[in-house]
């Protein structure tokens, strides 16, 4: 699965690091979302999708 962000909505709020710290982590300067990783599979994808749920912003989504 593919992991895709769109920084323009991000706030930094820091949903999608909590719930995934090996896919997502956040910029220093802004503390937007950075992804560490574009590809997924099993756990971890499921609990990508479970941060797409989360983010405030919307800024996450995936395609298979
Ligand atoms: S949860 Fe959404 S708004 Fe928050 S840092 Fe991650 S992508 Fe950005």
């Amino acid at each position: 699965m593919r992991v895709i962000t769109d920084v323009d909505r991000c706030v930094g709020a820091g949903q999608c690091v909590l719930t995934e710290p090996s896919v997502f982590d956040q910029r220093e300067e802004d503390g937007t979302v950075l992804l560490l990783t574009d590809e997924v599979r099993g756990e971890t994808a499921e609990r990508v999708r479970e941060a797409t749920h989360l983010c405030p912003a919307q800024a996450l989504s995936t395609s298979d």
